[in-house]
């Protein structure tokens, strides 16, 4: 009898021409069903991985060893972080407790978050910290684009297409994601009186927001982004999303200080007038002086958690510089260690990046920029030198010499 030439899948045994795509291994080859059929599989497991490794982070993870994880990343910020680890540890607390599916037992309510503080202070940094110590999916959505639905703009629900994307279309996963919505402050209430045109980049994307911050499913188009009529939407429920709001609030310590003089019960009674420490009134914002901002009263009280971040000092920096796991100066010494050099900065090098930082406000987000400028031409010029310099120093004149005629200005980050 002939022998059977016929190319076959090696794993189902169909013949090529059952096969709209058949892959050659070394030893044999695979269709494009088993393909996809194995990829389903390993998407499943892999799932259900990420579910045990949230509840190994629950177990493992309680608010100080929360903190301390952070800690390595952030600099200063510490009433932030505390708060920020009570609500995680709360949030997943709260989904294992409803897990167990007890209605008799007592309802925990979410622990959404909103920060308070400049920009460039830590506030996308510390909810992005979060997500990867507890490796849950991710997304940063911005507020300033969300229209009320309808109009042009995004519609609120193109935060969860983000979270989707994140989760790589893994529903599941999505659903016990953590988003951060940044420039909250933005989508305020354009002003109190209601006025003849709808405040539909203000008011109009609040109410969208409450919606998704409550806890229901909500229809997402998986493109996200304008409308696309035919898409298929994809159910999401928000009930175990942890939302994390960031906005600088421009402004709002005067909104407090009036608040401190004229409120001498209630919440500051607490706070003796001649205890405030008026350079930092913002460790004192409550949700009273968000509602004075612009935010309604339903959005606020669905984000129950309220802290506030610091403007950073030159001393937080100088940290910044060298001290988290990934710090700028430990980047470049990896990038050089890498071509076998070992880079070293003069401590007054360190304190001028800081200082010129400083004297162009450019906070920490202008850290890089100031070290890039020092540091392009020694990239350039380094790796291509003829005697391979085992060792480089980059001292104190050469960093004057490289930032005389930079434009530091340019740096600013909006
Ligand atoms: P925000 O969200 O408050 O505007 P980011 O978190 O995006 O600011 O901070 C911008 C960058 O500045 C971060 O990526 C980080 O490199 C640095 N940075 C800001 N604050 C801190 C901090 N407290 N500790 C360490 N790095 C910081």
């Amino acid at each position: 009898m002939a022998k059977d030439t016929t190319i076959r899948c090696s794993l189902c045994g169909r013949d090529k021409k059952e096969t709209k795509i058949l892959i050659a291994g070394i030893n044999g080859h695979v269709c494009d069903g088993c393909v996809t059929q194995a990829y389903a599989i390993v998407k499943d497991e892999t799932g259900g991985e990420q579910k045990q490794q949230l509840q190994y982070a629950l177990t493992l993870l309680k608010p100080k060893a929360i903190k301390e994880r952070l800690d390595e990343y952030v600099i200063g910020q510490n009433e932030a972080k505390k708060t920020l680890s009570v609500a995680v540890y709360n949030h997943f607390k709260r989904i294992a407790h409803s897990e167990k599916n007890n209605k008799e037992e007592v309802e925990i309510d979410k622990s959404n978050l909103i920060f308070v503080g400049e920009t460039g202070t830590g506030k996308t940094l510390l909810a992005r910290t979060i997500a990867s110590m507890l490796n849950v999916p991710f997304c940063i959505a911005d507020a300033t684009v969300l229209t009320e639905a309808g109009y042009v703009g995004e519609d609120v629900e193109s935060v969860l297409t983000r979270l989707l994307q994140a989760a790589d279309y893994n529903v599941a996963a999505a659903e016990k994601g953590i988003v951060f919505i940044d420039e909250v402050d933005k989508i305020a209430r354009k002003s109190d009186n209601p006025s003849i045109t709808r405040d539909v980049s203000g008011e109009g994307v609040q109410q969208g927001l409450l919606k998704l911050l409550e806890g229901t499913t909500v229809n997402v188009p998986p493109q996200g982004g304008r409308k696309h009529p035919d898409a298929k939407m994809i159910q999401v429920n928000t009930r175990n999303i942890l939302f994390i709001c960031g906005g600088a609030f421009d402004g709002i310590e005067k909104k407090i200080a009036k608040r401190l003089n004229t409120q001498a019960v209630g919440y500051s009674a607490s706070v003796n007038a001649a205890e405030i420490d008026k350079a930092n009134l913002l460790q004192y914002v409550s949700p009273q002086d968000l509602k004075s901002f612009g935010l309604i009263p339903e959005l606020i009280g669905r984000l129950p958690v309220l802290t506030y971040l610091k403007p950073l000092d030159r001393e937080a920096l100088r940290r910044i510089l060298t001290e988290p796991k990934n710090a700028l100066i430990k980047q470049y010494e990896q990038l050089f260690k890498i071509d076998g050099v070992q880079l070293e900065f003069e401590e007054e090098v360190l304190d001028l990046i800081v200082d010129k930082a400083i004297e162009f406000k450019l906070g920490a987000r202008g850290l890089r920029g100031i070290c890039e400028t020092i540091m392009t031409d020694i990239m350039f010029a380094l790796p291509s030198e003829e005697t391979a310099t085992k060792q480089y120093t980059v001292t104190l004149d050469y960093a004057l010499e490289k930032l005389k005629n930079a434009r530091l200005n340019q740096l600013k980050v909006a």
